[in-house]
């Protein structure tokens, strides 16, 4: 069995306030849509993940691209964005889950829940029985009490065989608000599961302080330190945070010894636990002999994302006399920016002298330092 994720991210709302679709408005500096996109494909029972677009959002930089996604463009109703996605989903995918862009905090455990109903059944939602009181009311007063008994408050992801739920679409009046509807009015069943209360949708300005508050409730932060050296040698130039600066040496190495750009992947190694440059590069590996240090930083960025880490910040220290960093440490942002993928603000390239005192004092060498803080997706 295969199961796609399909995102719908193709709405215009704006209910939530701005003047953005509300997917696409930053809930602690990433757009909305990012975390629900991260957190499917960082599931490991999730094979692909589509993100359905409206047309106007695909050229743009709206959405977010650090996540391998699929992208179906979306129709003028949520049904025919639906039917977009259900389309573009791989040849070998037999189950999908269908989730709003707008509900940010769906977890591992919920989309476990959902699949394991699909054993058993052609479609499976999760849903919260309602507990409150149900009054009706009119003009500011209560008119009478709902019985509450038997109802639930529906959320996403809501899951199905694919086969059968391409057949309901294809029958559809197209009137139908979700899939759910669209599946039972073509006579499947659809088991409810527990639902979870923290797996709000976005509607209103006020859900974006809820969600932040949940989501830094369960945020997982992690930091790590990077320390590098490499000495002088013959040479007319060092490479450092991807940038080639002039020099009267060069630095020595068994790669192009950037050596900023080794203590900033050996810090992302670090913050996830899993060795250093060494043990992923070794230095006794001949293909590594002279290699563009941007590789290694790459694998390390790639290796947080696919541990569900994205990078928060980065901060790296450079020790040296000369040559001197400042003219260089816009490009040397810009550069370890487009490598990471990351805005350039969330980048620091410092310098400081050991006041001529040590081996960087007497220009024997050059040390870098590094900190990095990923945030877990
Ligand atoms: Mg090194």
């Amino acid at each position: 069995m295969t199961t796609a994720a399909i995102i719908v991210a193709a709405g215009r709302g704006t209910r939530a306030g701005g003047t953005l679709p509300k997917q696409w408005q930053p809930l602690l500096g990433r757009p909305i849509a990012a975390y629900a996109i991260a957190r499917f494909a960082a599931h490991p029972a999730i094979a692909q993940v589509v993100l359905v677009l409206h047309p106007d959002d695909i050229p743009t930089d709206l959405w977010p691209r650090e996540t391998a996604v699929t992208i179906a463009t979306g129709g003028a109703t949520r049904a025919a964005s639906v039917l977009a996605g259900l389309q573009a989903v791989d040849a070998d995918v037999d189950k999908v889950l269908i989730h709003d862009a707008a509900r940010p905090l769906v977890s591992a455990a919920l989309i476990d829940r959902v699949l394991a109903a699909l054993d058993t059944s052609s479609g499976a939602a999760p849903a919260v029985a309602v507990t409150d009181t149900l009054w009706r009311g009119s003009a500011g007063a209560v008119q009478g009490v709902q019985d509450r008994d038997g109802l639930f408050r529906a959320q996403t992801p809501q899951g199905f065989l694919l086969a059968p739920l391409l057949a309901a679409h294809a029958a559809s009046t197209g009137q139908e608000t979700d899939d759910v509807a669209v599946a039972r009015a073509a006579g499947l069943d659809v088991a409810i599961v527990p639902g979870d209360e923290d797996n709000i949708k976005i509607t209103t300005p006020a859900d974006f302080a809820r969600a932040a508050k949940l989501m830094r409730h369960d945020m997982d932060i992690r930091c790590g330190n990077g320390y590098d050296v490499h000495r002088f040698g013959p040479g007319d130039h060092v490479w450092l945070c991807g940038v080639q600066v002039p020099h009267h040496s060069s630095l020595q190495g068994h790669s192009d010894a950037d050596v900023g750009m080794h203590a900033v992947t050996d810090a992302i190694y670090g913050a996830l636990g899993k060795g250093d440059i060494g043990q992923h590069f070794p230095p006794s590996d001949p293909q590594w002999k002279g290699a563009a240090s941007h590789i290694f930083l790459k694998h390390a960025v790639a290796l947080a994302t696919s541990s569900g880490y994205s990078i928060s910040n980065v901060d790296c220290t450079l020790v040296c006399e000369f040559p001197k960093i400042g003219p260089h440490q816009d490009a040397m942002k810009a550069v370890m920016a487009a490598y990471m993928g990351l805005d350039s603000d969330r980048i620091s390239v410092k310098a400081t002298t050991s006041e001529k005192l040590g081996f960087t004092g007497r220009e024997e060498g050059i040390a870098a330092l590094a900190t990095v803080t990923l945030m877990k997706s």
